[in-house]
Formats: structure tokens, sequence, C-alpha cells
């Protein structure tokens, strides 16, 4: 999960925090654990197809904010099927958030 160096930053209410990143390139950087084999965002709480949750949601950098789960909003996203298939779990449907 990489993005812009300027998302991250030490001002602990502005950005995701420097500390829970890494340097990818000069422009870049990513959030710890997601540049793995098995990824795993070192934010991430819990036990996938179980619960998760976000540790810093509000906080969470823009291809965090831009990922769509599907049907969210009334939409299917490959990204997330994909996702969620890696880790056997089968699409999110719409009566998923009824
Ligand atoms: S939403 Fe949160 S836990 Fe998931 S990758 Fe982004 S920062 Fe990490």
């Amino acid at each position: 999960v990489s993005f812009y160096w300027a998302e991250a930053s030490d001002a602990s209410e502005n950005g995701i925090p420097v500390q829970y990143t890494e340097s990818l390139t000069p422009h870049l950087r990513c959030l710890q654990g997601t540049n793995q084999r098995p990824p795993r965002c070192v934010l991430l709480e819990g036990t996938v197809g179980v619960s998760v949750a976000c540790r810093l949601h509000t906080q969470r950098p823009s291809p965090c904010r831009e990922f769509a789960a599907s049907f969210e909003d009334g939409q299917p996203h490959d990204r997330c099927d994909q996702a969620r298939a890696k880790h056997g779990l089968p699409p999110l449907t719409l009566a998923d958030w009824l």
C-alpha cells in the first residue's frame, strides 16, 4: 500500500504517522508490512475472516480511502473480491450491507 511521501507525517492528527511507514522510493512510502509476502499492514488488527479493523481508520492514506468494498456503494468491486478470494472468503454481496 504505497502513497506519496507527504501523506506520512509526524503530526499524528494529520496523515499517517511516519513510524508506521517505510520508504519505497525517493517519492513513495508504504505502510509497514504491505511490501512483504504475504502482505499484512501493521495497522490491521484482528483475524482476517473473523473480525478486523484499521487502528488508524480516520488517518489512513489515499489508497486505503480509495479502495471500495464491494457493494458499499451498491456496486461490485473486483479488487475487493480478489483480496477476499486470496483469504478464501466469498465476495461481499448487497445483503452484507443490510
Ligand atoms: S485501511 Fe488501515 S489497516 Fe488497511 S491497509 Fe490501510 S492503514 Fe492498513
